[in-house]
């Protein structure tokens, strides 16, 4: 017997993934390279039991704490990417508990990463956060601060490093949207051209677009959208 939530949300997953389908034809994409993580920072617990029995699996939480608590009352199988900022203190509790951090957004950070990893034996799957709105209030490698670090990011090669993530500057113009996403995408193609003495990072992942530009962001080569809002519609919060 399926619950009236998970009806709802599985109505509003079906006319989520029929966007991406239409946004991926218009772009000569294949939609199984586009992979959605469901955030639940705002869902009620509720909500959270609809998108599991709707088969989604990788859920996307904004604050370390609810990610951990989270992890330990939902089944084992789900998967959990960390998409807020994570505090140097925090990161070994996080590892234990997220299987992709979406957030890293200094190379500080990124350090305390490794060190953890080769403490602890693990191999965490991490995004770069790209701040691509100029905005000194947001957090994040500038292309120059990331081609800058570059060469370390390289060295430290007990953490995977996936790809880019960004978040597109506010605003109500699809075409200064888009232009956030293709140069962040731009970014990546430049940044794995540049020859490196160690294990290159394979940077494949661009972890852009939310509820209110994931159309455009699967357009401009997204390969993981991030939605939340949009997966509630009809919802009472
Ligand atoms: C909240 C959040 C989302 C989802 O936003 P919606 O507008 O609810 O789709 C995606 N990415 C990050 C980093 C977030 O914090």
């Amino acid at each position: 017997m399926i619950s009236s939530t998970a009806k709802r949300i599985a109505e509003n997953l079906g006319r989520v993934r029929a966007t991406i389908a239409e946004a991926c034809s218009r772009a000569g994409r294949d939609p199984l390279d586009v992979q959605l993580v469901c955030v639940t920072k705002y869902a009620r617990p509720e909500w959270i039991d609809g998108l599991l029995e709707c088969g989604e699996s990788v859920l996307g939480e904004s604050r370390p704490q609810q990610l951990e608590q989270r992890a330990a009352e939902f089944p084992d199988h789900v998967q959990w990417h960390l998409l807020g900022q994570l505090q140097r203190n925090k990161v070994r509790r996080t590892l234990a508990a997220a299987s992709l951090v979406h957030s890293v957004d200094s190379l500080r950070l990124l350090e305390r990463i490794e060190t953890i990893a080769i403490d602890e034996g693990r191999r965490p799957a991490v995004l770069l956060q790209i701040n691509s709105s100029d905005d000194a209030g947001r957090n994040g490698f500038t292309p120059q601060t990331l081609r800058a670090a570059w060469p370390r990011v390289c060295e430290l090669t007990r953490t995977d490093v996936r790809g880019l993530m960004t978040m597109a500057p506010p605003s109500e113009d699809p075409l200064v949207t888009r232009a956030a996403f293709d140069s962040i995408r731009e970014l990546a193609v430049d940044l794995r051209a540049i020859p490196v003495e160690e294990g290159a990072v394979a940077l494949q992942e661009l972890s852009m677009g939310m509820s209110n530009d994931y159309e455009i962001a699967v357009e401009a080569g997204a390969t993981i959208v991030r939605l939340g809002r949009t997966l509630y519609e009809g919802l009472d919060g």
